[in-house]
């Protein structure tokens, strides 16, 4: 029986639906007359038209009345209108299923999962346009939070605490399978070639990413995460964006920032957030002091020994007594000197970011953690795919996509979404 109504499902669904129309709406149904919106001309009715639109409870027959005004050359059908179907076939309850499954899966299983789970068929073509429609022109403050849930979730977090919780900036770039924007389309002479090989070179671009997250205890709260395929300027440009909305509460949490070595990340952090804390990934310096350990004592016990004490000096926060020791080893090959050198620079940079004693004290995180795994399950979970290379432009709109579902605004991109269809 179970399998029979399953079966039927959409039938029946649509059936209910069609008749809760015809009941409430009986009236726009037979309506005799409306005036022009425009004008205020008296209109008589056309039709009725026959109208078939698809939604998740199956597909919907309408019949309705079509008025047209001769003097705007503008014609309306008003139960569309007050049943607010949308334009085309597949209406945007579908439309925010298929896309909620594709920022999940790629087209192609998306696709077959929505069909088999609630009988509706979108090609995984369809699913890519309706992914690009929603995604088109996103910003980082239409995937943002607004700043009241912001607060609640700092105040969730506070409640009971002495100080104030820590609110971490984190900041961080992963690599992407990209494919250039020449592999667009299809150039005279090319189709026989394309049928062996690619005739494009893929890369890896970098997408730049921050995420702002709590720290309450050994748990991290989710605020806001952005990546996008994007200059450092433009992620700088987007962190301003985030600042001047007013969207983090500056007053009422302990702001860090943490990084690895890059440049680009300390240039912005100095420039929009000069009050925060900053702190150098302890991880990364680690991976420094290894190679050091490896390059000048070999794959020895001795190498162990010194990046187990060198670690204990520098967790303590003396990078002083680390750097004094850098400089006083006797490289014992080319490579070792390298890798001396490399270390200290790096250290000596960010000396100041390094001060992981008083930090620990403070509450605040020594690793990237938090950004790393945003890395992981914005960009990697759904981007690195077997045989998946994306144009910049796909990927950035897949990233907005998923940034707004963990950021918890998915439904906000969709309202958008369709504010900006209405006043088209
Ligand atoms: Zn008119």
């Amino acid at each position: 029986m179970s399998e029979t109504v399953w079966t039927l499902r959409q039938l029946l669904t649509s059936g209910v639906a069609e008749t809760i129309v015809q009941h409430t709406y009986q009236e726009e149904q037979h309506r005799p007359h409306m005036s022009c919106p425009t004008c205020a001309r008296r209109l008589t009715a056309r039709g009725p038209v026959h109208r078939c639109v698809e939604t998740m409870v199956g597909t919907i027959e309408l019949e309705r009345p079509y008025f047209y005004c001769l003097g705007c050359r503008e014609g309306t059908y008003p139960l569309d209108e007050v049943l607010d179907v949308s334009a085309g076939r597949i209406q945007r309850d579908v439309q925010q299923a298929a896309v909620d499954l594709a920022t999940e899966v790629p087209y192609e299983t998306a696709s077959t999962l929505l069909s088999r789970l609630s009988g509706m068929t979108v090609s995984s073509e369809r699913l890519h346009t309706f992914t690009t429609q929603v995604a088109e022109g996103l910003s980082v403050l239409d995937v943002a939070p607004p700043r009241d849930e912001i607060d609640q979730r700092v105040a969730r977090v506070a409640a009971g605490r002495f100080r104030r919780p820590v609110l971490v900036l984190g900041i961080d770039g992963a690599y992407v399978p990209s494919r250039p924007d020449s592999a667009r389309g299809r150039r005279p002479g090319q189709a026989r070639y394309r049928a062996r090989r690619a005739r494009w070179r893929h890369a890896w671009y970098e997408a730049k990413g921050f995420r702002f997250y709590l720290l309450d205890g050994d748990r991290i709260v989710h605020l806001l995460s952005w990546h996008q395929v994007q200059s450092d300027d433009d992620l700088g440009k987007a962190l301003q964006k985030i600042k001047d909305a007013g969207l983090i509460p500056e007053d009422t949490v302990r702001l860090c920032v943490i990084g690895d070595g890059a440049d680009w990340i300390w240039k912005h952090v100095q420039a929009l957030f000069p009050d925060a804390c900053q702190v150098l990934d302890y991880y990364h310096c680690a991976e420094y002091l290894h190679k050091v350990a490896y390059a000048h004592y070999g794959h020895t016990l001795q190498a162990l020994e010194w990046v187990e004490a060198t670690l204990t000096r520098l967790y303590q926060g003396h990078v002083g007594a680390v750097l004094g020791g850098l400089r006083r080893m006797q490289p014992t090959s080319d490579e070792a000197a390298k890798a001396i050198d490399n270390c200290w620079v790096h250290l000596h940079e960010h000396r100041r970011r390094t001060h992981y004693g008083t930090l620990r004290r403070g509450g605040y995180p020594l690793g990237s953690g938090g950004i790393e795994s945003s890395n992981k399950f914005i960009c990697h979970v759904r981007l690195k795919r077997s045989g998946a290379w994306w144009y910049e432009a796909s990927s950035n709109q897949m990233l907005a996509l998923r940034c707004a579902k963990y950021n918890g605004t998915f439904d906000q991109v969709f309202a958008r979404y369709r504010q900006e269809k209405m006043g088209a």
